[in-house]
């Protein structure tokens, strides 16, 4: 622990989020502005475990800040699950010099580092980088402004269907546990109804809901269920019901499905990903280990891992009304 880290390594894992490379980039320069030598582990964990590593310089990352993706590679490595394969993840860094690690990821990642730690006492650092914006101890997890703006353009286009032919349609944006998306984007594009995993408002209320809005005059509308919502068991049968006992609805059924994880970052993931990147590597040179680098209140905050593993990153309640309010 209080040898000098001469060698970081940096890794992507669980799902890829736009904006990941722009934090890999952040990394390795930060490393090279302190001349500290970068290495990319190619893979996640699994590359981890199999000495799947490189070293990056500076100019190895230009023209990589306006990708999507991530340069390293993702992967879900159940060996990593074991003793066994972090003991060979250890070996391998032991073996090649590196002195601590930036992981950047999702609660999965960050679970997978802290037993690392409490097995090796392997410094290493994590930086939220997921879509679902699901996780505790940071405003933004990079990647959720991103495809924010995705669906939201999405949205707009099928608006235009909906309102040329007077449908009602249900669009399915990601989310299993999380309705960040679906909340946020569905105020952003101006969505009659909002259905998350966090407010099950059940059928009848969204049935009459729906009704109140043709009543008032509505002739489309755009409904937009997070994965997770519970009031069907999917939006396929929320939908059908819908279509079978209200046959005034021209029902149509759209799932955004992986496009939402694409694309280029935005200019706000891309900032946000330089700047977790830089604090990332400065964290691990001023000693500190296991915790998550986020950004609260537009500064730089740290959080314990296992708080930001265990605990909720709950939505926001005025947003719910501001949706009820702006749909009426
Ligand atoms: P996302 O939010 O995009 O799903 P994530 O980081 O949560 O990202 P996971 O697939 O859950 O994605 O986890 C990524 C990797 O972390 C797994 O493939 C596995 O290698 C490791 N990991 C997850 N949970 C554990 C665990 N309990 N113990 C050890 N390693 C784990």
């Amino acid at each position: 622990m209080n040898e000098p880290i001469n060698k970081i390594a940096v890794l992507t894992s669980g799902g890829d989020a736009p904006g990941m490379n722009a934090a890999i980039r952040a990394v390795v320069r930060a490393c090279s502005y302190y001349s500290v030598e970068c290495v990319g582990v190619y893979r996640g964990y699994q590359g981890l475990i199999e000495g799947d590593f490189e070293t990056i310089s500076a100019r190895n990352v230009s023209n990589i800040i306006n990708k999507g993706g991530t340069i390293l590679k993702s992967a879900r490595s159940l060996e990593f699950k074991t003793k066994e394969g972090r003991a060979k993840a250890y070996k391998n860094l032991k073996t090649q010099g590196i002195g601590a690690l930036v992981l950047i990821g999702g609660d999965g990642t960050f679970t997978g580092g802290l037993k690392f730690i409490k097995e090796y006492n392997f410094p290493l650092v994590g930086i939220p980088g997921t879509i679902d914006n699901d996780i505790y101890g940071t405003d933004n997890t990079i990647g959720y402004d991103t495809a924010l703006n995705t669906v939201v353009e999405v949205i707009d286009k099928i608006r235009d269907t909906a309102s040329s032919h007077n449908r009602l349609f249900f669009i399915e944006v990601m989310g299993r546990d999380a309705g960040f998306i679906a909340l946020n984007a569905g105020i952003g594009a101006g969505a009659e109804e909002i259905l998350i995993p966090e407010k099950n408002i059940g059928l009848e209320k969204f049935v009459d809901s729906l009704n109140k809005g043709r009543d008032n005059g509505k002739t489309s509308s755009i409904v937009v269920v997070s994965e997770g919502d519970k009031i069907g068991k999917n939006v396929f049968e929320l939908a059908d019901y819908i279509s079978e006992n209200f046959s005034e609805y021209d029902v149509r059924v759209s799932v955004l499905g992986h496009m939402q994880r694409g694309g280029s970052p935005s200019c706000f993931d891309r900032v946000l990903a330089s700047r977790l990147g830089v604090a990332a590597v400065e964290a691990l040179l001023d000693k500190s280990t296991g915790v998550m680098i986020g950004i609260t209140e537009n500064k730089i905050s740290k959080v314990e891992l296992d708080k930001a593993i265990k605990m909720n990153n709950d939505i926001n309640i005025e947003l719910l009304k501001v949706a009820e309010i702006t749909s009426v």
